[in-house]
């Protein structure tokens, strides 16, 4: 299997973030790369490609064009303002009451009305990061479109807490969207997307729910106690022409790896229904027991299991990567998941 990736996401680096009453060091930080490819390369995966640069314009399939020009140029701007040394974030954000659209000339009012958390600081390097993933994305979805069975698009910041026009969790464009979205410009008639990442994938849910052509498929911690908290409910099915193509199978805190696969089970027969041309698997392991941001209680044995799943879809399959934050285990616990895939 090709592993897509490219160091062009360190700088994105050195930003924190608030953890209960204090700051600390962003979770989502270059060294989980490194643990990722180190494993990767111990388990045999030495197949690494760099990838190929692409423009905005699939970003733009699924991306608001102010939104993009916002990632874009916020860190400049906001250096003219604000000074050097620091870090963007929001101060105030756009929620009822408020204007949507902001004036294009000022930074804060873009940060208001294009991240919806704490969670999407802007440093230096994080343009430049934002732009490798996009490419790490359509890299291998173009390897899969010229047929190759399963490809791993290394991306680093995650993509699936990103909508239209809103940045969060991480996640600044959603880049298993955007393959998704290029796989059905490219001639596909169906793609489902599987999220397995801790977190439910509003983002990609928001993207897709009034659509037949993309069924998104999500396990995560119920909204009940666990981020996003406003969506990822079982009741949130689809709307309009998109009923009954968003399928949200939420669990509870604690939750091991015999209950997972039952989920797994239920997602399973949903995909197989729909009969996609291919599956775009939203690859977060911060379901790994210890996960500093996560409440599963997932084993590293596990992810085996999980690979062997999603194998067994007999599907296409682009993994994008998205959480996974106990550095110590995240390589090995990816490295998993492409084991078991290739095991079956
Ligand atoms: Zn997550």
């Amino acid at each position: 299997m090709k592993i897509i990736y490219s160091d062009a996401h360190q700088g994105h680096a050195g930003a924190m973030e608030l953890r209960r009453e204090t700051f600390v060091p962003m979770a989502e930080c270059p060294e989980r790369m490194a643990a990722i490819l180190a494993a990767l390369a111990g388990a045999g995966f030495d197949d690494t490609l760099a990838p190929d640069t692409f423009g905005l314009e699939e970003a733009g399939r699924i991306h608001d064009p102010d939104f993009l020009r916002f990632l874009e140029t916020a860190y400049p701007m906001w250096l003219e303002r604000h000074g050097p040394g620091t870090t963007a974030f929001a101060r105030t954000f756009g929620m009822r009451g408020m204007a949507q659209k902001p004036r294009m000339d000022n930074v804060d009012a873009m940060l208001s009305a294009y991240t919806f958390d704490i969670f999407a600081p802007i440093v230096a390097g994080t343009w430049t990061a934002i732009r490798s993933a996009l490419d790490v994305a359509l890299t291998g979805a173009s390897l899969i479109q010229a047929g190759a069975p399963s490809v791993f698009s290394l991306c680093r910041p995650p993509g699936h807490h990103a909508s239209g026009d809103l940045a969060g969790g991480y996640c600044y464009l959603n880049n298993a969207a955007i393959a998704a979205q290029n796989f059905l410009d490219r001639g596909a008639s169906r793609v489902a997307i599987l999220d397995i990442d801790y977190h439910h994938g509003n983002g990609t849910q928001r993207i897709f729910y009034d659509r037949d052509d993309v069924l998104f498929v999500s396990l995560h911690g119920r909204p009940e106690e666990e981020y996003p908290f406003l969506l990822g409910y079982a009741d949130e099915t689809g709307h309009g022409a998109g009923e009954g193509f968003n399928l949200n199978l939420p669990m509870p805190p604690g939750t091991r790896i015999d209950t997972y696969m039952t989920a797994m089970e239920t997602a399973a027969a949903r995909i197989a229904a729909f009969a996609p041309d291919v599956l775009v698997l939203s690859l977060g392991v911060d379901t790994f027991d210890g996960d500093p941001v996560g409440g599963f209680c997932l084993q590293t044995p596990d992810y085996l299991r999980l690979g062997q799943a999603v194998a067994k879809l007999g599907l296409p399959t682009h993994f994008v990567m998205e959480g996974g934050y106990s550095v110590a285990a995240l390589g090995q616990n990816v490295s998993n998941v492409l084991t078991g895939y290739l095991q079956r």
